[in-house]
């Protein structure tokens, strides 16, 4: 094991947003990348959001997209507890030690940290009021993303609230310091907590964890930010649109990162052996859409045959279109893999193989009844087909080039359209006479027959 450490900390609050997700797995990445530790960390301090179920949805969210943590709820570590509601003894002790350094004081019921630097006092627009400022020193984050980013802190700032609660400034670092943390991966919009955090590490006499802050999300379409609520904004929509967990992870890493090239189609091995810091991006990064399901249904055409199983086969039974076959149901998922789009769409792409009352797609009938006589082609396919002794790929082919050779013409193809359509009521799926063969002899005979009374009632 390296000596990295890192954290996701998040704040359970009953969804897991797209972009916490991808921080979870900034962190992840770079932890296996480097054989490190990957810490998960909550921070529950907001009592009434942070309920039970609030925590089951992110914990959920992270085993799905097969995030494991090192160190954290349920599996412990030395560094424990892992809950922030659970580590109030240690803020106090920490709270204790900057007031026994003169660096914290008392005002109105709150706790404040007290800056080092000549302190003088300002007309401030935004306050309407005279105010206290303070000359200190600038904070100097070498962060791996941004570079060199330099502040200075001006006002005095409140670690603990009137009511007794610790801010997030002083237990998030607290945290960090106490956990061994050496490697802070988060999000840009917390650049501008960074420079209280270094105050705080520097008053505690802590070393500063190197700093990484990733771009923002941007939506879709638009200027904006990624949204807060909404479709497709958080890990649970995608779970229960049965995305692939690998396809959303696959995504997620391009959310700011690449491989220095323009691969786009990584497993998780290649994910883990070519993350780096130095890969992440300064710009913003947009959520597209598009190129997520583009991803989706590629990765779902590299799944091993097992696997593209196990993740069909509950999909097709919720869908009430899965039958008592085992083995059919194999061939014509084997047959499907390479051609249906997403999970989501398999149960409507393989119906017409398990139940005869398909729908005939009206504009594919249209388009086919405009050419040619379909009906006729069909009568002499029905023909050749019923004569097929062996029922496999090679006499099927056989078939039809028979067919189309008894009549003049080199290649099969006229006889294919009406053919599919008659089966399957569709133009589209996968090839045709593998798709033959899976069928079977009775199920595709019998459609043909029935074909020109069903197609016209
Ligand atoms: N709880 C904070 C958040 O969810 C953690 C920030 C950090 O990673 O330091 O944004």
């Amino acid at each position: 094991m390296s000596q990295v450490r890192v954290r996701f900390a998040p704040s359970p609050t009953g969804t897991f947003h797209i972009g916490s997700a991808r921080t979870a797995l900034f962190n992840w990445l770079y932890a296996r990348h480097t054989g490190g530790t990957f810490v998960l960390r909550v921070e529950d301090t907001d009592h009434e959001r942070n309920t039970d179920e609030a925590l089951e949805v992110l914990l959920s969210g992270m085993r799905w997209l097969g995030l494991d943590w090192d160190e954290g709820p349920e599996v412990g570590g030395d560094f424990g507890p892992y809950f922030q509601s659970q580590r109030g003894e240690l803020y106090k002790e920490y709270i204790q030690k900057l007031f026994v350094a003169g660096r914290a004081y008392e005002k109105d019921g709150a706790v404040f940290f007290k800056l080092e630097g000549e302190r003088y006092t300002e007309y401030d627009e935004y306050h309407k009021a005279e105010i206290e400022k303070v000359r200190t020193e600038p904070q100097e984050i070498d962060d791996a993303i941004r570079g060199k980013v330099v502040r200075a802190e001006e006002r005095d700032f409140v670690i603990v609230r009137s009511n007794g609660e610790p801010v997030f400034h002083l237990v998030n670092v607290v945290d960090d310091i106490t956990m061994g943390i050496t490697h802070v991966i988060r999000g840009e919009d917390h650049l501008s907590n960074t420079t209280k955090h270094c105050e705080l590490f520097k008053a505690f006499g802590a070393p500063l964890p190197h700093f990484a802050h990733i771009p923002m999300i941007l939506n879709s379409s638009g200027p904006g930010k990624m949204s807060k609520r909404g479709d497709g904004v958080h890990v649970e929509d995608y779970e229960k649109r049965h995305f692939l967990p690998h396809g959303l992870v696959n995504f997620l890493a391009l959310l700011g990162w690449n491989a220095k090239d323009d691969q786009e189609l990584f497993s998780l091995d290649e994910l883990v052996e070519k993350f780096d810091l130095s890969g992440i991006q300064k710009g913003n990064a947009r959520f597209d859409e598009k190129k997520l399901a583009h991803i989706n249904t590629e990765q779902i055409r590299r799944l091993p045959m097992d696997s593209f199983r196990e993740m069909a086969i509950p999909v097709l039974q919720e869908a009430g279109v899965a039958t008592e076959d085992g083995s059919y149901i194999d061939a014509v998922l084997k047959l499907c893999q390479e051609k249906t789009r997403s999970m989501a769409e398999l149960p409507d792409f393989v119906a017409y193989f398990f139940d005869d009352a398909f729908i005939f797609d009206p504009k594919a009938g249209e388009r086919l009844f405009k050419k040619g006589e379909p009906l006729e082609r069909l009568k002499e396919v029905q023909a050749a087909l019923a004569a097929v002794e062996t029922w496999d790929v090679d006499s099927l082919n056989k078939a039809f080039t028979d067919l189309a050779a008894s009549q003049g013409q080199e290649k099969p193809f006229a006889w294919f359209p009406v053919t599919r359509y008659s089966v399957s009521g569709t133009s589209g799926g996968p090839d045709l006479i593998p798709m033959l063969e899976v069928m079977g002899r009775d199920l595709v005979l019998s459609r043909m027959e029935a074909f020109p009374a069903r197609y016209q009632a």
